[in-house]
């Protein structure tokens, strides 16, 4: 989503004047675009802002803080860090009136939905391009900062999500990603996500759709249906589960249980058995137990996700779970979080082992940073395969055969030639 909205920022900046710049000595204006939801993004991005403290005071460069953490601590930025701006995800329409200080808001009682409908973005080159379809998210999951710092959900009109589509692939782009914080949650008037894909499944020259992120508990029969029926929609879903303990699940407010959840797998696994399956879990939340790991480590084996992000609990000021007692020691969410990356790492192995000899359609994506004479590609089901190629073939689609696997993508040579 970040990413994303620093291509709307991109094209809010471009159509005031602003050029973007590849040494940032060069520049003016710098805006980080931040993450909130977990501790170690906003040490991370903190840190960073420091490092530009020189720069700042040697060229009089401007800087400012954009995104969930403008949003999350506000005003208060602005006496902690060497920066000049602090302007909130739903704001970036003003970023060329920054002059004018602060600018903090979420609220989506005012004209802003975060859309920025009025603005191209810059897209960065490629063959997928991100096309949000919602902002917000109603959930409050009790562990979660989105609600607070994005605002409430809003859906962007269906119309205007297949004009950005028929756009994005009129420029290139044979690929989308929809996005949102809960894309099952979309509503136009009476149209929903599933009758969504199925309208964007009919654009002229739109090869694969991707979406994220789902919540389990919107997951409807309607949206597994559009798997295995619609030529665009990739095999692949992103299903976070976050822990396998009923005990967990309800104190994170997440609305489904390990049953529940495993219900679910078997029904999309029956409606295609190829599609390739990922998840996050966050390891560590308040009153965690040995036996509710456990349950997670083993609904992990159980499952056998294609991929995994796996994620340490950390207090987020203003959600329920910050007030929670039996927090647990950092040594043990960390010992926790990478016996679950362990587990995953070697189910990934495995499963990757069992795509040799499969014959699969990729789309070539680009040259290999460690081999020029290598192209990477991405299957249906959102893995990467390595073969022999040049830089003059991205964006082509290619058939080829699986021959090998170094564990966390595949090789393959093209088939028929
Ligand atoms: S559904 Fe996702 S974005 Fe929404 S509150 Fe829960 S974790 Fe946060």
């Amino acid at each position: 989503m970040n990413v994303s909205d620093s291509e709307a920022i991109s094209g809010i900046l471009a159509s005031a004047g602003y050029l973007s710049v590849d040494d940032i000595e060069n520049a003016d204006l710098i805006i980080v675009n931040t993450c909130a939801v977990r501790d170690t993004a906003v040490s991370k991005v903190k840190a960073q802002i420091c490092r530009f403290k020189p720069l700042r005071n040697r060229k009089k460069i401007k800087i400012a803080v954009a995104g969930c953490l403008a949003e999350h601590e506000g005003e208060s930025l602005l006496k902690d860090l060497p920066i000049d701006y602090v302007i909130g995800p739903d704001r970036y329409k003003f970023l060329s009136e920054l002059e004018g200080g602060v600018r903090v808001s979420v609220s989506s009682t005012d004209d802003e939905n975060g859309f920025y409908s009025g603005f191209s973005p810059v897209r960065k080159k490629g063959v997928n391009t991100w096309v949000q379809v919602m902002r917000g998210c109603d959930n409050f999951c009790s562990y979660c900062v989105v609600p607070y710092v994005r605002g409430r959900e809003r859906s962007k009109p269906s119309k205007d999500i297949i004009r950005e589509i028929e756009g994005v692939v009129s420029e290139g782009f044979p690929e989308v990603t929809l996005l949102g914080q809960n894309v099952n949650s979309y509503k136009d008037g009476d149209l929903r996500f599933h009758d969504l894909l199925r309208h964007i499944d009919k654009i002229k020259g739109l090869k694969r759709v991707r979406f994220m992120t789902s919540h389990p508990k919107d997951l409807s029969d309607d949206l597994i249906n559009c798997f295995g029926e619609l030529s665009t929609l990739c095999e692949y879903l992103h299903l976070p589960v976050q822990s396998g303990s009923d005990k967990i699940l309800a104190a994170m407010n997440r609305g489904y249980t390990n049953k529940d959840y495993r219900l679910l797998i078997d029904k999309i696994r029956k409606r295609v058995p190829s599609i390739a399956l990922s998840t996050d879990i966050l390891s560590g939340f308040p009153g965690e137990s040995d036996e509710d790991h456990a349950l997670t480590l083993q609904l992990v084996k159980d499952i056998g996700y294609d991929a995994g992000f796996m994620f340490i609990y950390s207090k987020r000021k203003g959600t329920k779970a910050a007030s929670m007692e039996e927090q647990l020691k950092r040594e043990i969410k960390v010992a926790r979080v990478n016996e679950i990356i362990n587990v995953q790492m070697e189910i990934t192995k495995a499963k990757n082992s069992q795509c040799i000899g499969n014959i699969e359609e990729v789309i070539v994506e680009g040259v290999s940073p460690r081999n020029p004479s290598k192209i990477t590609a991405r299957t249906r089901t959102f893995k990467n395969v390595i073969l022999d190629g040049t830089a003059s073939e991205v964006g082509s689609f290619l058939t080829v055969r699986v021959t090998g696997s170094t564990g966390w993508a595949l090789e393959g040579e093209r088939e028929g030639v």
